[in-house]
């Protein structure tokens, strides 16, 4: 049954846990929206990539981040992100975005701009599941139900490895992966500005040993139980 009332869900954790996966199908099974700004930050990443603009020029790549005016076009499914109106879904999840994003997302003037975004979104759409990896701690700290997830790296490698190839992408030997996933969830949780962290207040899942459904199905009946207490 669809949830008639606002209300902010959010999921955050490392790459690679499925994440964007989960939350879409949580956000389709309870009848809200989902907003993967994980898309945000790899559009702002490709946009860099693409102006040849130098990642150290803070000003540069927030103007011309704010320029793009990223928003997403909520009649497709998943959301298509858009920057200049133009279509990156395409376009962010290449190997060379994926490397750059990380130290982007670090700069703390762009993540400014990034929350400021995310909260009009939910302004906007005020039933969502929004996931990241700030979502729950710094963007929306009074959400209604907060989960983390986590897995061990070597379980979000042959993920994210799966993923690759259903995507058609060419696949790196599983152990560049799994150091490619710790590379980058050390430097999101090392950051000073919206480090990844596990909020007080989320509910932890493992979901090493579940399967796609079963951490659906769990965050489902999470979400109607606090909904309905
Ligand atoms: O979730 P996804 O792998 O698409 O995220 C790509 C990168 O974007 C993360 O590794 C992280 O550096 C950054 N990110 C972030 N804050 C968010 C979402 C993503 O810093 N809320």
């Amino acid at each position: 049954m669809p949830i008639e009332s606002d209300l902010i869900i959010t999921i955050d954790g490392p790459a690679g846990t499925g994440k964007s996966t989960v939350a879409r199908l949580l956000a389709a099974r309870l009848g809200l929206d989902f907003l993967d700004t994980g898309a945000m930050y790899r559009a702002a990443a490709a946009i860099v990539i693409d102006r040849g603009i130098d990642p150290s020029d803070i000003e540069a790549v927030v103007e011309t981040v704010a320029d793009a005016d990223l928003h997403f076009d909520w009649e497709t499914d998943p959301p298509e992100m858009l920057a200049w109106l133009r279509p990156m879904n395409g376009r962010i999840r290449a190997a060379d975005v994926t490397k750059l994003v990380s130290p982007l997302a670090a700069l703390g003037e762009l993540r400014e701009h990034m929350v400021r975004k995310q909260r009009l979104i939910a302004k906007q759409h005020p039933r969502l599941v929004s996931e990241g990896r700030d979502q729950g701690s710094i963007v929306f700290p009074d959400a209604d139900v907060k989960f983390y997830l986590d897995a061990d790296p070597d379980v979000r490698a042959k993920r994210r490895a799966e993923q690759l190839a259903e995507g058609g992408q060419c696949m790196p030997e599983l152990d560049v992966l799994c150091d490619e996933i710790r590379e980058r969830d050390e430097r999101d949780m090392s950051r000073p500005v919206g480090p990844l962290v596990c909020p007080d207040d989320a509910i932890r899942v493992d979901t090493g040993p579940l399967t796609l459904t079963g951490v659906v199905d769990l965050l489902e009946a999470e979400c109607r139980a606090r909904i309905n207490a």
